[in-house]
């Protein structure tokens, strides 16, 4: 039997390149390889966008083009929408009992992300344990393998605990109840945002979004954060912590070539305008087919909505099959 992956992105808006390079890059290069489910993780969009459910509905539709625009293949991975299988909500009650409080507000993706929204001890329940929700995903389909970007390592730990708590609390008859999954984490684990700070997010601000046009992708390259220091072209420039190498790092197929830059920037002589023009040309090549896909696709709704029921109904048969064992691990099957 394939091996399974688990992956999947918030509804919070399109998606972008830092989801590109963290995560669906791995996915479409996988597919054929394993049996891959991705998740539309709606439910979890809603912790922090209770208020804004039309949202998150609209974007529920947007992240599936933009998996299929990049090369996800319907007729071998399943898109899923979460709040579709109310599976995974029963499991993650189950798990709710397998976590302290303690545990969950150690969690280091969740406190960054708590200060980024300004939450305290009013940060919403649902917010807290979304870590949960995800450990619910991840062994719902008996995933082994989670392409993620970096942030997301602190979710596969806590899943990894939760699957052995419960294969301890209540071993199964004949085989190991849950599957104990891996995350896969590329080189490039996260990509900064064009403001250069911590990490490319939805919703910060500081995203190219794999739907932006020609004009909006250049004008976002142009007014990206560089070395504040390198202010004439003849000044020293810093490549570490410039996000326009990050990104030629990630995007240019050239690694030699951005090398060269890089020694060029640091010797000085080498101007922003210059390198961000190179950068402006990757992005437009990288971005071109996708677009043209995006599009051709935004035109059959009846496609998209077909390839969603579809996988959706697929992936509620997957999770029906883990909560019955599940239920039965625990003696609740009858
Ligand atoms: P939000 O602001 O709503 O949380 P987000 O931009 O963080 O949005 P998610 O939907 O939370 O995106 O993340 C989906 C996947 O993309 C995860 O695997 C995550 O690790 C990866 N990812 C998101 N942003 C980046 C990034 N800047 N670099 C690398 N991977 C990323
Ligand atoms: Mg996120």
């Amino acid at each position: 039997m394939r091996q399974i992956i688990l992956t999947g992105d918030r509804p919070t808006g399109p998606l972008h390149l830092g989801h590109f390079v963290g995560s669906l890059q791995n996915r479409v290069r996988l597919q054929h390889e394993y049996e891959t489910y991705v998740l539309i993780a709606d439910l979890q969009a809603l912790t922090d966008h209770a208020d804004q459910p039309a949202l998150i509905r609209r974007s529920v539709h947007e992240v599936a083009l933009d998996n299929l625009a990049v090369g996800i293949d319907p007729a071998v991975a399943t898109l899923v929408i979460q709040s579709r299988v109310p599976e995974l909500a029963e499991l993650t009650m189950y798990y709710l009992n397998l976590v302290t409080l303690a545990r969950l507000q150690r969690n280091p993706t969740v406190k960054d992300e708590m200060r980024q929204k300004g939450f305290d001890a009013d940060v919403p329940a649902g917010f807290l344990v979304y870590p949960v929700s995800q450990a619910a995903d991840i062994t719902a389909f008996g995933a082994h393998l989670v392409p993620v970007g970096e942030d997301q390592l602190p979710m596969i730990e806590q899943t990894v605990e939760i699957v052995r708590r419960f294969n301890r609390m209540y071993p199964g008859q004949a085989e190991t109840v849950l599957v104990e999954p891996r995350a896969l984490v590329p080189p490039i684990a996260r990509l900064p945002g064009t403001d250069g700070q911590g990490k490319m997010g939805k919703s910060l601000g500081n995203a190219i979004f794999l739907s932006d046009s020609t004009d909006v992708v250049a004008e976002k390259v142009r007014a990206m954060y560089t070395d504040p220091r390198h202010l004439r072209v003849e000044d020293p420039g810093t490549v570490e912590g410039n996000p326009v190498f990050s990104y030629l790092d990630a995007f240019d197929p050239d690694t030699a070539a951005v090398e060269e830059l890089k020694r060029r920037y640091r010797a000085g002589g080498l101007g922003d305008v210059v390198v961000k023009a190179r950068l402006i040309e990757l992005l437009e090549a990288f971005l071109t087919p996708i677009r043209a896909r995006r599009r051709a696709l935004a035109e059959d709704q009846a496609h998209v909505g077909r390839v969603l029921r579809e996988g959706t109904e697929r992936g509620r048969e997957t999770a029906g099959r883990t909560l019955s064992k599940v239920r039965a691990a625990m003696g609740l099957d009858d």
